[in-house]
């Protein structure tokens, strides 16, 4: 069953998701070249906990695999979940950043992209792309619209320019879990899958290649990269369904 969640809850939420997008904003002032990705993990946590919120990703558990750290940096073919580490970002290199926090016994969730120093072109266009179609799909989070009409929007936006979208990992609801009902894919046909309803959330997130569709999973039991070893990039929002349309609640007024 998919949580709908009462006014009260979603002023909370709200609340999270300010949160976490002034976070992003510091961020965005904070990475550069040449930083290794666990400088950026410190960065973030001392952020979260500043603000008066817990990571919501440090412990978070698939089976055995516990990922041990307050954001997942993935580079280039790395397309979510890459672990903290010692490795220094290059000129060049496109780097997605995805991460969450609890506030009040609530979840927030966010992701973006960056290229860092000189970029080439097909990265830039890229990075573009995935951002639009998570704007398209967010358009269609609509009540009386359906899951399907958000994943339809972004995959025909991708696909004829050449892109993949990843299929194997999906947008989902989020509340007082990080992942509830309904899981949102990037791709799918209009008028399918779960009705939207007021007082649900959602994060759309679509995780976009250069390359093909498939991905898998390294041995450190987290990175997911692209099988073909293209670049990919990834945007999410938090995204409350209104009666007045889709509310961001990840991002900054
Ligand atoms: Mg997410």
């Amino acid at each position: 069953m998919i949580p709908l969640k009462e006014p009260w809850e979603l002023v909370v939420m709200r609340t999270a998701g300010k949160k976490l997008a002034e976070i992003v904003a510091g961020l965005r002032e904070q990475v550069f070249v040449d930083m290794t990705t666990l400088e950026i993990d410190r960065i973030t946590e001392e952020a979260i906990l500043a603000a008066g919120a817990k990571p919501a990703f440090k412990g978070y558990k698939v089976g055995k695999a516990v990922f041990p750290a307050t954001i997942c940096v993935s580079i280039n073919e790395q397309v979510v979940h890459g672990i903290p580490s010692k490795r220094r970002i290059k000129a060049g290199d496109l780097v997605s950043l995805d991460f969450g926090l609890i506030y009040g016994g609530y979840y927030a969730d966010t992701a973006f992209s960056v290229i860092l120093g000189e970029g080439d072109e097909a990265s830039k266009r890229l990075l573009e792309a995935t951002e639009a179609a998570m704007l398209l799909g967010i358009e269609k989070a609509k009540v009386g619209a359906r899951v399907g009409d958000i994943g339809h929007a972004i995959e025909t936006y991708v696909r004829p320019r050449g892109l993949g979208v990843v299929t194997q990992m999906v947008g989902h609801g989020i509340g007082r879990k990080l992942h509830e009902p309904p899981s949102v894919p990037n791709y799918g046909k209009r008028g399918t899958g779960d009705l939207l309803k007021p007082g649900m959330v959602i994060a759309i997130e679509p995780m976009i290649t250069l390359g093909g569709d498939r991905t898998k999973i390294l041995n450190d039991q987290w990175t997911v990269v692209t099988e073909d070893n293209s670049r990919s990039a990834h945007f999410e929002h938090t995204v409350a369904i209104t009666p007045a349309g889709p509310e961001i609640l990840t991002r900054l007024d």
